[in-house]
Protein backbone atom coordinates (compact mmCIF):
# COMPACT_ATOMS: atom_id res chain seq x y z
CA UNK A 1 0.00 0.00 0.00
CA UNK A 2 0.99 3.53 -0.60
CA UNK A 3 2.69 5.33 2.60
CA UNK A 4 3.77 8.49 3.88
CA UNK A 5 7.16 8.62 5.27
CA UNK A 6 8.56 11.34 7.32
CA UNK A 7 12.48 12.10 7.94
CA UNK A 8 12.59 9.36 10.27
CA UNK A 9 10.61 7.02 7.69
CA UNK A 10 13.15 8.06 4.76
CA UNK A 11 16.04 7.33 6.95
CA UNK A 12 14.82 3.74 7.81
CA UNK A 13 14.46 3.13 4.48
CA UNK A 14 18.43 3.76 3.65
CA UNK A 15 18.90 1.77 6.81
CA UNK A 16 16.67 -0.70 6.17
CA UNK A 17 18.41 -1.29 2.82
CA UNK A 18 21.96 -1.14 3.70
CA UNK A 19 20.99 -3.83 6.43
CA UNK A 20 19.90 -5.96 3.77
CA UNK A 21 23.58 -6.00 2.54
CA UNK A 22 23.27 -3.64 -0.34
CA UNK A 23 25.43 -1.21 -1.39
CA UNK A 24 23.44 2.12 -1.07
CA UNK A 25 24.38 4.83 -3.45
CA UNK A 26 22.43 8.38 -3.53
CA UNK A 27 23.25 12.10 -3.97
CA UNK A 28 25.34 13.70 -1.41
CA UNK A 29 27.20 17.46 -1.39
CA UNK A 30 30.80 16.98 -2.42
CA UNK A 31 33.44 19.03 -4.03
CA UNK A 32 30.76 21.68 -5.01
CA UNK A 33 28.34 19.49 -6.62
CA UNK A 34 25.54 17.01 -5.86
CA UNK A 35 27.42 13.86 -6.31
CA UNK A 36 26.65 10.09 -6.24
CA UNK A 37 28.25 8.51 -3.30
CA UNK A 38 27.47 5.12 -0.68
CA UNK A 39 24.79 6.61 1.80
CA UNK A 40 24.71 5.14 5.90
CA UNK A 41 21.94 6.92 6.41
CA UNK A 42 19.36 10.03 5.58
CA UNK A 43 21.92 12.02 7.81
CA UNK A 44 24.06 11.93 4.10
CA UNK A 45 21.65 13.33 1.77
CA UNK A 46 21.92 16.98 0.89
CA UNK A 47 19.31 18.15 2.76
CA UNK A 48 18.74 22.27 1.78
CA UNK A 49 20.94 22.76 -1.13
CA UNK A 50 19.81 23.01 -4.63
CA UNK A 51 21.40 23.82 -7.84
CA UNK A 52 21.36 26.50 -10.93
CA UNK A 53 22.28 25.04 -13.92
CA UNK A 54 22.55 26.59 -17.39
CA UNK A 55 24.68 26.66 -20.69
CA UNK A 56 28.19 25.69 -19.40
CA UNK A 57 27.68 26.58 -15.54
CA UNK A 58 26.69 24.83 -12.57
CA UNK A 59 26.65 26.13 -8.99
CA UNK A 60 25.30 24.76 -5.64
CA UNK A 61 23.34 26.94 -3.52
CA UNK A 62 21.42 26.93 -0.13
CA UNK A 63 17.88 26.54 -0.76
CA UNK A 64 15.68 27.80 1.70
CA UNK A 65 14.23 24.84 3.34
CA UNK A 66 15.47 21.54 3.92
CA UNK A 67 14.44 19.14 0.66
CA UNK A 68 16.43 16.73 0.38
CA UNK A 69 15.59 15.83 -3.43
CA UNK A 70 16.14 20.08 -4.34
CA UNK A 71 18.16 19.20 -7.39
CA UNK A 72 18.26 18.48 -10.19
CA UNK A 73 20.83 16.43 -12.43
CA UNK A 74 24.70 16.89 -10.84
CA UNK A 75 27.73 15.56 -12.93
CA UNK A 76 27.93 12.02 -12.38
CA UNK A 77 25.17 9.64 -13.59
CA UNK A 78 24.37 6.08 -12.21
CA UNK A 79 26.43 4.67 -15.64
CA UNK A 80 29.44 4.65 -13.28
CA UNK A 81 28.48 1.95 -11.16
CA UNK A 82 26.90 -0.11 -13.90
CA UNK A 83 29.64 0.62 -16.51
CA UNK A 84 33.00 1.90 -14.88
CA UNK A 85 35.06 4.57 -16.17
CA UNK A 86 37.67 1.90 -16.19
CA UNK A 87 38.33 -1.70 -15.55
CA UNK A 88 41.00 -4.52 -15.64
CA UNK A 89 40.06 -7.55 -17.97
CA UNK A 90 43.28 -9.58 -17.99
CA UNK A 91 46.56 -9.49 -16.21
CA UNK A 92 49.50 -11.43 -17.02
CA UNK A 93 52.63 -12.56 -15.52
CA UNK A 94 54.66 -15.26 -15.28
CA UNK A 95 51.50 -17.71 -14.98
CA UNK A 96 49.80 -16.59 -18.47
CA UNK A 97 46.86 -14.49 -18.49
CA UNK A 98 44.44 -14.20 -16.11
CA UNK A 99 41.11 -13.20 -16.36
CA UNK A 100 40.23 -10.38 -13.28
CA UNK A 101 36.78 -12.09 -10.97
CA UNK A 102 35.41 -8.22 -10.20
CA UNK A 103 33.44 -8.73 -7.10
CA UNK A 104 30.07 -8.55 -7.48
CA UNK A 105 27.95 -5.82 -5.39
CA UNK A 106 24.38 -5.41 -5.11
CA UNK A 107 23.52 -2.32 -5.22
CA UNK A 108 20.57 0.03 -4.00
CA UNK A 109 20.34 3.26 -5.84
CA UNK A 110 18.60 6.31 -4.23
CA UNK A 111 16.93 9.33 -5.07
CA UNK A 112 17.12 8.09 -9.29
CA UNK A 113 15.38 10.97 -10.73
CA UNK A 114 12.95 9.77 -13.38
CA UNK A 115 15.25 10.96 -16.60
CA UNK A 116 18.38 8.91 -14.98
CA UNK A 117 15.98 5.93 -14.42
CA UNK A 118 15.23 5.93 -18.06
CA UNK A 119 19.01 6.20 -18.88
CA UNK A 120 19.50 3.20 -16.85
CA UNK A 121 17.55 1.25 -18.57
CA UNK A 122 18.65 2.39 -21.94
CA UNK A 123 21.95 1.67 -20.36
CA UNK A 124 21.24 -1.60 -19.77
CA UNK A 125 19.74 -2.64 -22.84
CA UNK A 126 23.50 -2.51 -24.01
CA UNK A 127 25.93 -3.29 -21.07
CA UNK A 128 23.32 -5.92 -19.16
CA UNK A 129 23.96 -6.73 -15.76
CA UNK A 130 22.15 -7.17 -12.74
CA UNK A 131 19.37 -4.60 -12.14
CA UNK A 132 19.77 -2.95 -8.44
CA UNK A 133 17.44 -2.01 -5.80
CA UNK A 134 15.70 1.62 -7.06
CA UNK A 135 14.05 4.45 -5.57
CA UNK A 136 13.24 6.48 -7.56
CA UNK A 137 12.89 10.55 -6.80
CA UNK A 138 10.12 12.15 -8.64
CA UNK A 139 10.97 15.34 -9.84
CA UNK A 140 9.59 18.82 -8.63
CA UNK A 141 12.49 20.60 -8.96
CA UNK A 142 13.62 21.09 -12.56
CA UNK A 143 16.90 22.36 -13.45
CA UNK A 144 17.60 25.50 -16.02
CA UNK A 145 19.08 22.48 -18.71
CA UNK A 146 16.45 19.71 -18.07
CA UNK A 147 13.86 19.00 -20.98
CA UNK A 148 12.84 15.09 -20.07
CA UNK A 149 9.21 16.01 -20.61
CA UNK A 150 10.24 16.75 -24.20
CA UNK A 151 11.76 13.15 -24.43
CA UNK A 152 9.58 11.54 -22.74
CA UNK A 153 11.32 10.62 -19.61
CA UNK A 154 10.11 12.85 -16.98
CA UNK A 155 9.48 14.77 -14.83
CA UNK A 156 7.39 11.39 -13.33
CA UNK A 157 8.53 8.20 -12.62
CA UNK A 158 6.81 5.52 -15.27
CA UNK A 159 8.44 2.63 -13.87
CA UNK A 160 11.26 0.64 -13.54
CA UNK A 161 11.35 1.20 -9.83
CA UNK A 162 11.02 -0.49 -6.85
CA UNK A 163 10.01 2.49 -4.65
CA UNK A 164 8.90 6.00 -5.75
CA UNK A 165 9.44 9.34 -3.64
CA UNK A 166 7.59 12.21 -4.35
CA UNK A 167 8.78 14.97 -1.65
CA UNK A 168 6.69 18.11 -0.05
CA UNK A 169 7.40 20.35 2.24
CA UNK A 170 4.41 22.37 3.21
CA UNK A 171 2.41 23.54 6.35
CA UNK A 172 1.84 19.83 7.14
CA UNK A 173 5.42 19.20 7.46
CA UNK A 174 8.40 17.39 5.43
CA UNK A 175 7.09 13.94 3.90
CA UNK A 176 7.01 11.75 1.17
CA UNK A 177 5.11 10.15 -0.82
CA UNK A 178 5.91 6.49 -1.38
CA UNK A 179 4.79 4.22 -4.05
CA UNK A 180 5.52 0.26 -4.42
CA UNK A 181 6.82 -0.70 -8.02
CA UNK A 182 7.50 -4.24 -7.33
CA UNK A 183 6.64 -6.88 -4.37
CA UNK A 184 10.63 -6.13 -3.93
CA UNK A 185 9.30 -2.43 -2.86
CA UNK A 186 6.50 -3.17 -1.63
CA UNK A 187 8.18 -5.27 1.19
CA UNK A 188 10.44 -2.73 2.36
CA UNK A 189 8.00 -0.39 2.44
CA UNK A 190 5.57 -2.53 4.68
CA UNK A 191 8.77 -2.99 7.69
CA UNK A 192 9.00 1.25 7.83
CA UNK A 193 7.10 3.83 10.03
CA UNK A 194 5.12 5.86 7.69
CA UNK A 195 1.04 6.45 7.69
CA UNK A 196 -1.19 4.87 4.73
CA UNK A 197 -1.93 7.76 1.83
CA UNK A 198 -4.57 9.36 1.41
CA UNK A 199 -6.09 10.59 -1.97
CA UNK A 200 -4.65 13.83 -1.32
CA UNK A 201 -1.45 12.98 -0.57
CA UNK A 202 -1.93 11.32 -4.16
CA UNK A 203 -3.26 14.41 -5.96
CA UNK A 204 -0.72 16.71 -4.22
CA UNK A 205 2.23 14.95 -5.25
CA UNK A 206 0.85 14.40 -9.27
CA UNK A 207 0.21 18.74 -9.40
CA UNK A 208 4.00 18.90 -7.83
CA UNK A 209 4.93 17.07 -10.65
CA UNK A 210 2.73 18.29 -13.61
CA UNK A 211 4.06 22.07 -12.27
CA UNK A 212 7.36 20.82 -12.50
CA UNK A 213 6.87 19.61 -16.09
CA UNK A 214 5.59 23.03 -16.86
CA UNK A 215 8.60 25.03 -15.19
CA UNK A 216 11.43 22.56 -17.34
CA UNK A 217 13.92 25.22 -18.75
CA UNK A 218 13.80 23.60 -22.07
CA UNK A 219 12.00 21.36 -24.92
CA UNK A 220 13.19 19.70 -27.86
CA UNK A 221 11.82 20.53 -30.87
CA UNK A 222 8.76 18.67 -31.03
CA UNK A 223 9.48 17.10 -35.00
CA UNK A 224 11.01 13.68 -35.64
CA UNK A 225 14.34 13.55 -34.38
CA UNK A 226 15.15 10.78 -36.56
CA UNK A 227 14.60 12.02 -39.44
CA UNK A 228 15.57 15.44 -38.48
CA UNK A 229 19.09 14.10 -38.42
CA UNK A 230 18.70 12.05 -41.60
CA UNK A 231 17.95 14.41 -43.90
CA UNK A 232 20.73 17.19 -42.39
CA UNK A 233 23.80 15.33 -43.14
CA UNK A 234 25.16 18.47 -44.94
CA UNK A 235 23.74 21.28 -43.33
CA UNK A 236 25.97 24.54 -42.33
CA UNK A 237 25.02 24.31 -39.01
CA UNK A 238 27.63 21.28 -38.51
CA UNK A 239 30.12 23.95 -39.58
CA UNK A 240 28.50 26.70 -37.02
CA UNK A 241 28.65 24.29 -34.50
CA UNK A 242 32.69 23.33 -34.92
CA UNK A 243 33.65 26.74 -34.57
CA UNK A 244 32.27 26.29 -30.39
CA UNK A 245 32.99 22.99 -30.34
CA UNK A 246 36.40 21.54 -28.39
CA UNK A 247 35.44 18.33 -29.33
CA UNK A 248 37.16 17.85 -25.64
CA UNK A 249 34.29 14.88 -25.18
CA UNK A 250 32.77 16.21 -21.69
CA UNK A 251 29.37 16.00 -23.04
CA UNK A 252 30.13 11.65 -23.71
CA UNK A 253 31.47 11.53 -20.31
CA UNK A 254 28.45 12.98 -18.43
CA UNK A 255 25.75 11.71 -20.13
CA UNK A 256 24.24 8.79 -18.91
CA UNK A 257 23.89 7.04 -21.91
CA UNK A 258 27.22 7.46 -23.65
CA UNK A 259 28.61 3.59 -23.35
CA UNK A 260 31.58 3.90 -25.78
CA UNK A 261 34.34 2.13 -24.61
CA UNK A 262 38.51 1.50 -26.27
CA UNK A 263 40.86 -1.14 -24.89
CA UNK A 264 44.18 -0.48 -23.81
CA UNK A 265 47.53 -2.68 -23.58
CA UNK A 266 49.76 -1.87 -20.54
CA UNK A 267 53.17 -3.68 -19.76
CA UNK A 268 54.91 -3.12 -16.34
CA UNK A 269 58.98 -3.24 -16.43
CA UNK A 270 58.88 -6.28 -14.43
CA UNK A 271 57.10 -8.18 -17.32
CA UNK A 272 53.59 -7.86 -15.70
CA UNK A 273 50.71 -7.04 -18.38
CA UNK A 274 47.06 -6.09 -18.20
CA UNK A 275 44.43 -5.26 -20.59
CA UNK A 276 42.16 -2.79 -19.64
CA UNK A 277 39.00 -0.88 -20.50
CA UNK A 278 37.90 2.60 -20.29
CA UNK A 279 35.02 5.21 -21.35
CA UNK A 280 35.65 6.56 -24.66
CA UNK A 281 34.25 9.61 -26.41
CA UNK A 282 33.34 9.45 -30.26
CA UNK A 283 35.04 13.06 -29.90
CA UNK A 284 38.50 11.72 -29.76
CA UNK A 285 40.33 11.77 -32.88
CA UNK A 286 41.20 8.15 -33.03
CA UNK A 287 38.18 7.15 -32.54
CA UNK A 288 37.43 6.97 -35.74
CA UNK A 289 40.83 5.08 -37.03
CA UNK A 290 40.13 2.40 -39.55
CA UNK A 291 43.12 1.45 -41.52
CA UNK A 292 45.02 4.72 -43.12
CA UNK A 293 43.48 6.65 -40.35
CA UNK A 294 41.03 8.53 -38.46
CA UNK A 295 37.09 8.56 -41.05
CA UNK A 296 36.18 11.83 -38.58
CA UNK A 297 39.03 13.95 -38.51
CA UNK A 298 36.85 17.26 -38.42
CA UNK A 299 34.96 18.78 -35.51
CA UNK A 300 32.06 19.31 -37.50
CA UNK A 301 32.18 15.55 -38.28
CA UNK A 302 32.56 14.07 -34.56
CA UNK A 303 30.01 17.17 -33.35
CA UNK A 304 27.35 15.10 -36.02
CA UNK A 305 28.54 12.04 -35.50
CA UNK A 306 27.61 12.22 -31.79
CA UNK A 307 24.05 14.11 -31.98
CA UNK A 308 23.09 12.10 -34.99
CA UNK A 309 23.70 8.64 -33.05
CA UNK A 310 22.30 10.43 -30.03
CA UNK A 311 19.00 11.36 -31.43
CA UNK A 312 18.65 9.53 -35.18
CA UNK A 313 20.74 6.37 -35.49
CA UNK A 314 20.31 4.88 -31.53
CA UNK A 315 16.23 4.46 -32.98
CA UNK A 316 17.50 2.02 -35.78
CA UNK A 317 20.01 0.16 -32.93
CA UNK A 318 18.26 0.28 -30.01
CA UNK A 319 14.24 0.62 -30.60
CA UNK A 320 14.64 4.04 -28.43
CA UNK A 321 16.08 7.93 -28.67
CA UNK A 322 19.76 7.47 -27.30
CA UNK A 323 19.01 11.05 -25.02
CA UNK A 324 17.02 11.27 -21.82
CA UNK A 325 16.98 14.81 -21.75
CA UNK A 326 19.12 14.99 -18.23
CA UNK A 327 20.98 18.43 -19.62
CA UNK A 328 24.14 17.12 -18.18
CA UNK A 329 25.78 17.34 -21.43
CA UNK A 330 24.24 21.79 -21.71
CA UNK A 331 25.89 22.16 -18.08
CA UNK A 332 29.06 20.72 -18.86
CA UNK A 333 30.36 21.71 -21.81
CA UNK A 334 32.79 23.95 -21.54
CA UNK A 335 31.63 26.19 -24.35
CA UNK A 336 28.29 26.01 -23.24
CA UNK A 337 26.71 24.53 -26.43
CA UNK A 338 22.97 22.98 -26.16
CA UNK A 339 22.00 20.28 -28.06
CA UNK A 340 18.46 21.51 -27.89
CA UNK A 341 19.60 24.71 -29.32
CA UNK A 342 21.59 22.82 -32.62
CA UNK A 343 18.71 20.90 -32.89
CA UNK A 344 16.07 23.68 -33.00
CA UNK A 345 18.52 25.12 -36.01
CA UNK A 346 18.52 22.08 -37.79
CA UNK A 347 14.57 22.12 -37.73
CA UNK A 348 14.35 25.36 -38.59
CA UNK A 349 12.52 25.72 -41.64
CA UNK A 350 11.83 21.97 -42.08
CA UNK A 351 8.34 20.82 -42.12
CA UNK A 352 7.53 20.18 -38.27
S1 LIG B 1 22.52 13.83 -24.74
FE1 LIG B 1 22.69 15.33 -23.07
S2 LIG B 1 20.59 15.65 -22.35
FE2 LIG B 1 20.58 13.78 -23.59
S3 LIG B 1 20.88 12.12 -22.09
FE3 LIG B 1 22.93 12.67 -22.84
S4 LIG B 1 23.69 14.23 -21.39
FE4 LIG B 1 21.47 14.02 -21.04
S1 LIG C 1 29.90 19.86 -27.41
FE1 LIG C 1 30.90 20.84 -25.62
S2 LIG C 1 31.30 19.17 -24.17
FE2 LIG C 1 30.88 18.22 -26.18
S3 LIG C 1 32.91 17.97 -27.11
FE3 LIG C 1 32.13 19.97 -27.83
S4 LIG C 1 32.92 21.47 -26.35
FE4 LIG C 1 33.18 19.44 -25.39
Amino acid sequence: MDAVLDLAGLDALIRALVTSGRTVIGPVLRDDAITLAELGSAADLPAGWGVETGPGQYRVHRRADDAVFGHSAGPQSWKRFLHPPRRTLLTSGPAGFQPVREDRVEYAFFGVRPCDLSAIGKLRQIVGGPMPFVVAAQCTEPGGVCFCASMGCGPSAGGGYDLALTERIDGEGHRFLAVAGTAAGAEVLDRLPGRPAHERDVALAEEDVAAAARRMGRAMPGTDLRDLLAANREHPRWEDVAGRCLTCGNCTMVCPTCFCVSTEDTTELDGGAARSQRWASCFEIDFSQLHGGAVRTSGAARYRQWMSHKLGTWHDQFGTSGCVGCGRCIAWCPAGIDITEEAAALAEGAPG
